[in-house]
This record gives structure tokens, C-alpha cells and sequence, in this order.
């Protein structure tokens, strides 16, 4: 079976977690401060506060931008449920709005739409690491005096004008989970250049305690702290914070690789009665994941798990989850996407035979 997706780690991510334990200190500390350090570095932005997973990422950016019970936050619909669960979280209620058909980002008009005066906030997801249209963004949120928390937990590494996702916006969080690009086996960070949300996300993530975070390591008065603020659990350890770090240096390795498959898929999937693919961009974009839209999507599906290939549905829309149906609201492109789309392997290791395989059996079953 060809899976959707698969992490890539071996014996220099273990060797790096061994000298985590052989230093002892296997929670937050020099691993976490130097893995920081290089994001910084690599995004090219000020602060970045890392953390447990991408989830408590959007919830602690929501929390330290002051979003709470009886405000409103603009989310997509067609997003992983963590980030509408982040929003649901600080009490505010995730106001559904919907995405373009050709780069499932969010669509910005609808998006002015649902405006109110308890819009606190909006969360665009830059979808597959395709950058949303972050200049009309920031200017509905400019306008209505509103803050952008970026989820990027699909767009790590993408580039928006030229210039990287995290490196300028508001807030911009991204995930290290084991299906992203880079992996810390779990994991996320906050990148922001506001000096404010950064004090505020580096107590936060570590139960309100006010003190310099890393004077716990250096063990200068290290019994003493002060809960100043609200706060979690949300900090990143020395053993992910390790893995991440090598998994960092691949980067460059792994883009290549993924632009490769992609466009590779674009080749042999363009001339498909039956496939819609979806705008991509080679020069900015680092892929998350390749989705195309697909007529007797469910069939096709089932047609390629019989020949052993696995796919995905990314994402079931939140407005149709149980849980959040009483934020439900009409969302025709949504709607209609989401008997569409369908994910197909990406992952560094995926061979070309194993893609023309894929493209192959697409083929064969529209013909
Ligand atoms: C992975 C993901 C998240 C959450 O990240 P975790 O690290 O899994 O908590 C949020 N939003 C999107 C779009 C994601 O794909």
C-alpha cells in the first residue's frame, strides 16, 4: 500500500535525542532555545515561541491576542478541526466563511461579509502551503481593527511575494506534527515580530510563570517563580525540540523532492476528463500536501485502494462536525469542494514509478 503521507526520520534524529538524554534534562531547556533560535533564522522573524503541537500554537496566539468569551473569530470551514477547536477554546465563537475553488484559501469577500462588531479576529489557513491573499487580509483587518493569527501549519517554508510565511505577518502559527514537512514527532511554534505577544506566548506556553524561562537551566535562584498570567502547558521539550532540529536541515532537501512529485502529478494529470487540479505555484509554494478535484470522487477512491494506493479527504468541513453544527451557515463552495477533493500521496520517499502508477490508475479509471 502507498500511504498519503509519511514521515521521513532515522538515525541522525535518534542520535540528536540521545544527547538530550544523555544531558538529563529532557523537558523544555538548550535544545528548545537553539531549535528556536534556527526557526528565527530560517523564517527570518523576531520571536518564535515554540511549542507542544499547532493547536495549542492557534489557541495561545488567540489567548495572548485577548480573544475570549462573546467575540468572533473568522475561520474557513474546510480546515483541520484543530483550528476551529484553538478558537472554540477561548470561548469565541469561529464564524464559518468560505474558501475559492482553486486554491481552497480562504475567500476574502465572503470573509468581509461576516464582519460584525464582535469580529475579534480572523484565521486564514494557507491551504496546501498555497499563500492566502494576505495583502486584502491585512486590509479588511486593518479597516475593521481586527488581528490575523496565520495558520501555517500547512505552508512552512512557502513564501508569499517573496517573502516567507511568519516572517511578516501579525501571528503566524505552524505545526510539526508527524505528516508535516518537517517533523518534531510532535510540536508547533508561534513566529510573530510584536514584542508584546511574544512575553505574552513565552509565559503562556509555560503555565503563566513569569520568570525568564531559561534562567530554569541556568539554575540561578531556580526555585523561584511567579504565575503572573493565564497559562498552559503548551511547551515545547528537549527530545522534539532535538528532532526538529535536524529535521530543519533537511528542509531544503525535502522541498526539492516535493516540487518534484507535484509537478510531476501536474504533467500526467492535466489532460483527465474528470480531474480539476488546483492552482499551484513551483516558486513559492512548499507543499503541504496535493489535492486535485475529482467527479465520482468516492469511486475513484475506492478504485485506488483496490490497487493499493491510499488517499485523503482534507478536510471534512467543521460546519458539518457535530460539535460546531451550531455555527453552521451556508457555504455553497465549501459544499460543493468537499465532494470533490481528494488527497494523493507526498512524501519525501515516494518514487516516480510510484506517481506515474497513480497517474496511471486515475487515467485508467475515467477511460
Ligand atoms: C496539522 C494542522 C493543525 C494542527 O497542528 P497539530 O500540530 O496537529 O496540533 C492546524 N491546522 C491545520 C490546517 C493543520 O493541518
Amino acid at each position: 500500500m502507498i500511504p498519503v503521507s509519511k514521515p521521513f526520520v532515522g538515525e541522525e534524529e535518534l542520535e540528536e535525542v540521545r544527547k538530550v538524554f544523555q544531558s538529563s534534562w529532557l523537558g523544555m531547556g538548550q535544545w528548545t532555545k537553539n531549535f528556536e533560535d534556527q526557526l528565527k533564522n530560517f523564517l527570518g522573524v523576531k520571536h518564535v515561541i515554540a511549542v507542544n503541537s499547532g493547536t495549542s500554537a492557534i489557541h495561545l496566539a488567540l489567548v495572548c491576542c485577548g480573544i475570549k468569551n462573546g467575540d468572533q473569530v473568522i475561520v474557513p470551514s474546510l480546515t483541520f478541526a484543530a483550528t476551529v477547536q484553538a478558537i472554540v477554546a477561548t470561548g469565541a465563537e469561529p464564524v464559518f466563511c468560505d474558501v475559492e475553488p482553486d486554491t481552497l484559501n480562504i475567500d476574502t469577500d465572503d470573509a468581509r461579509r461576516r464582519i460584525t462588531e464582535r469580529t475579534k479576529a480572523i484565521v486564514p489557513v494557507h491551504y496546501r502551503g498555497y499563500p492566502c491573499d494576505m495583502e486584502k487580509i491585512e486590509n479588511i483587518a486593518k479597516k475593521n481593527n481586527i488581528r490575523i493569527i496565520e495558520d501555517a501549519a500547512h505552508a512552512f517554508g512557502s513564501k508569499y511575494k517573496g517573502k516567507k510565511i511568519g516572517s511578516f505577518g501579525d501571528i503566524t502559527c505552524f505545526s510539526f506534527d508527524p505528516i508535516k514537512i518537517i517533523t518534531c514527532g510532535e510540536g508547533g511554534a508561534i513566529a510573530t515580530n510584536n514584542d508584546q505577544v511574544a512575553v505574552l506566548a513565552q509565559k503562556g506556553r509555560i503555565l503563566g510563570i513569569s520568570k525568564d524561562t531559561w534562567s530554569r537551566y541556568r539554575h540561578e535562584r531556580a526555585w523561584f517563580y511567579d504565575v503572573e498570567t493565564i497559562g498552559f502547558r503548551y511547551h515545547m521539550s528537549n527530545i522534539n525540540a532535538a528532532i526538529g532540529i535536524v529535521q530543519l536541515k533537511k528542509f531544503d532537501e525535502f522541498l526539492r523532492r516535493r516540487i518534484e512529485i507535484v509537478k510531476l502529478y501536474d504533467e500526467n494529470l492535466r489532460n483527465i476528463e474528470g480531474v480539476k487540479l488546483l492552482k499551484i505555484d513551483y516558486d513559492s509554494m512548499a507543499p503541504f500536501c496535493y489535492i486535485i478535484r475529482a467527479q465520482k470522487r468516492d469511486k475513484l477512491m475506492q478504485f485506488l485502494k483496490e490497487n493499493s494506493i491510499d488517499t485523503g479527504i482534507h478536510y471534512i468541513p467543521n460546519h458539518q462536525q457535530t460539535f460546531f453544527s451550531k455555527y453552521s451557515t451556508s457555504l455553497p463552495v465549501t459544499e460543493k469542494i468537499f465532494e470533490e477533493i481528494l488527497t494523493l500521496p507526498l512524501y519525501y520517499q515516494l518514487k516516480d514509478e510510484e506517481v506515474l502508477v497513480i497517474c496511471e490508475k486515475i487515467k485508467q479509471f475515467y477511460s
